[in-house]
């Protein structure tokens, strides 16, 4: 690594050519095909370690609604629905129980980075107060069965159950719904909410198959290895394992100072440094939590979180974390300059500037916080903070001051190959007893791909020709051609959503109140128009574009590995005034009880 220092008086030149150098040294030919799909080449590996499947009867009945995950959109939707008064309603999830992202996701020291207070669903109804600003992973996934318990979801719910195939029965008018488990159902109302991460991947290194030792993803950790509990026991079994850990995004971040905690030796291969800023997590007290639950609290909350990445000057943070930080700085930054001299050109250099600024405290605190100078260096992210997913602890960077824990840097190279002993970086042969990938999730691959099954609407089309290179969508949440279906995700919706659930919830409102509306008329079908889908459309193409899509940033996946975006990424867009700007659009919508756009028989 070149020795470029940048003390407070930053040379923006210097530090451009710095960031460029860096992400040259990443970008490769093979972008996002560097990576193996963890399913379907360690089967394996994919298993369900944390509950078995049970066997059962293939069920055949036929449900008023029936969802595609069993995650946070599947709870919020499945809630709203039974507050609505309708309670033939089944979710379907791979998983053993509720909690998608968060069934899976039991690594040590998994927590929400996004505060509990607006990242926890339904709070309010449920009268649940966190307790911390950002809960563990135990917390999360209780939470998610008390969304179940509560509303009565267990009821009809379908576990360790995958959806092979959904279809329009134009003359029946309902989906067929057919799973892994031998099941064929119908439903009239059918919801996919799959989740944006939720296939495990693994870097494609030569000589992964041949290692002799334990491997596994973060997504399926074998306590029973480890030793330890997702609630905290110190991994026991480690204190005589040589333990490497591939990857230091914002799983590793999170599971390294738990590792580093017992194992004889922690190793840590790192391609690309995260950003790593001050977590600050506190307990949440219950006084002020009954001063602050008031009703409608948690929409307010929610709100104002989500406003920071708008459009306006919002007057009231009440979230403070990291992610307010990122906005507030550049708001800030705004306001020194008088309206007139807005061009986007300034706009940019005001932007360039707070980032600038941010960054260098966080390289900074990577110095202050790390005894080893080369270390310390060597975990110094250098790229824009939005590059990649910004991280927030206040252990993993003094997880690298232990002597047993060491951080092997490899300047961008990532590591070589597997061998039957360990892992090779840089030419070296690291051996080690247990392999863990933190190496993430697919994202920007094809929905149908992804969540295995390409839902046939009316005359026998497909989603993935209905999209063709072009997603189309009214509100990112229905399709011309897709009768009583919807899709539960923020794409041409509030994209780009800082606090995801928040998205959830009120597509679950949506949803919920197109549901309630044909069956207080009795009415069967529903879809948008052609018409609106390709108004919703055109209104979408006239905001900015996708803001992920920069090729100056260090490759990830936010970029598509540095490759930018494929012709049909291109539509994923959001409302061009930003997620609040939408959530207003749709709130006004829903409420008009017009449902302008949509076509009911
Ligand atoms: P990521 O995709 O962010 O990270 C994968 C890591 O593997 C990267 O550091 C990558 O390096 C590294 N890697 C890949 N191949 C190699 C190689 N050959 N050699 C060395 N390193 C390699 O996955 P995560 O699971 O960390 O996070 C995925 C997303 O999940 C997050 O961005 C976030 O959205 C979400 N998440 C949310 C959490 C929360 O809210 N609490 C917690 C954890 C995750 P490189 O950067 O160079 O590509």
């Amino acid at each position: 690594m070149s020795a470029v220092t940048f003390k407070p008086e930053i040379d923006k030149d210097a530090l451009r050519a710095k960031y460029a150098e860096e992400r040259d040294k990443r970008l490769r030919n093979d972008a996002s095909e560097q990576y193996i799909r963890l399913e379907s080449e360690f089967e394996d590996l994919a298993a369900d370690p944390y509950l078995p499947v049970q066997e059962r009867a293939p069920v055949t009945d036929h449900v008023t609604f029936a969802f595609v995950g069993g995650g946070f959109a599947g709870l919020c939707v499945g809630a709203r629905l039974k507050q609505a008064g309708f309670d033939s309603v089944r979710l379907i999830d791979k998983g053993g129980d509720f909690g998608g992202t968060w069934y899976w996701n039991r690594y040590p020291g998994a927590q929400c980075d996004t505060a509990s207070m607006i990242y926890m669903p339904l709070l309010e109804e449920t009268g649940h107060m966190p307790s911390e600003k950002y809960a563990h992973a135990p917390e999360i996934r209780e939470h998610c069965a008390r969304i179940g318990t509560q509303f009565g979801l267990y009821e009809h719910a379908l576990f360790h159950t995958q959806v092979t195939g959904l279809e329009w029965d134009q003359d029946a008018q309902v989906w067929v719904v057919e799973t892994n488990r031998g099941d064929r159902f119908t439903a009239k109302y059918v919801g996919m909410g799959t989740g944006p991460l939720h296939v495990a991947k693994l870097p494609g290194l030569p000589g992964i198959e041949t290692f002799a030792g334990k491997s596994f993803h973060t997504s399926r950790w074998d306590y029973a290895y480890t030793g330890g509990t997702p609630e905290g026991a110190p991994m026991d079994k480690l204190v005589d394992k040589r333990v490497a850990i591939i990857g230091t995004g914002a799983t590793a971040v999170q599971c390294v100072p738990k590792v580093a905690r017992t194992a004889q030796e922690l190793l840590v291969f790192q391609r690309t440094p995260s950003s790593v800023d001050a977590r600050n997590n506190e307990p949440i007290d219950a006084d002020w939590f009954a001063d602050v639950a008031v009703e409608g609290w948690q929409k307010a909350w929610q709100e104002n979180f989500t406003s920071h990445f708008g459009m306006g000057f919002p007057t009231e943070d009440l979230v403070n974390d990291g992610w307010t930080d990122i906005s507030k700085r550049l708001r800030a930054a705004l306001k020194e300059v008088p309206p007139a001299e807005w061009t986007p050109e300034k706009m940019l250099a005001l932007f360039e500037d707070a980032d600038n600024a941010k960054m260098e405290e966080i390289r900074r605190r990577a110095e202050t916080l790390v005894e080893d100078e080369a270390t310390a260096q060597d975990l110094q992210a250098w790229y824009r903070q939005l590059c990649k997913r910004p991280c927030f602890h206040d252990e993993y960077l003094q997880a690298f001051n232990r002597p047993s824990t060491k951080l092997i840097h490899t300047d961008g190279q990532g590591v070589e190959r597997i061998t039957e002993k360990g892992v090779v970086a840089g030419g070296v042969e690291y051996e080690v007893d247990c392999i863990i990938y933190a190496s993430g999730f697919e994202v920007w691959t094809d929905f149908e791909s992804r969540t295995g099954f390409d839902p046939v609407g009316r005359d026998g089309q497909k989603l993935s020709e209905h999209w063709g290179t072009e997603m189309r969508t009214l509100h990112g949440l229905q399709m011309h051609g897709f009768p009583n279906a919807f899709l539960v995700q923020a794409t041409q919706g509030a994209a780009f959503i800082a606090n995801y659930p928040h998205n959830l919830v009120d597509h679950a409102d949506t949803i919920a109140a197109i549901v309630t509306h044909m069956e207080g008329k009795g009415l069967s079908t529903t879809e948008p128009s052609a018409e609106a889908e390709q108004k919703w459309l055109d209104f979408l193409l006239t905001g900015r574009g996708n803001a992920l899509s920069n090729t100056e940033c260090t490759p990830g996946y936010y970029n598509n590995e540095g490759k930018g975006l494929r012709e049909r990424d291109k539509y994923n867009l959001g409302h061009p005034g930003g997620a609040l700007a939408f959530f207003h659009h749709i709130a006004a919508w829903r409420s008009s009880g017009a449902f302008e756009g949509l076509e009911f028989e």
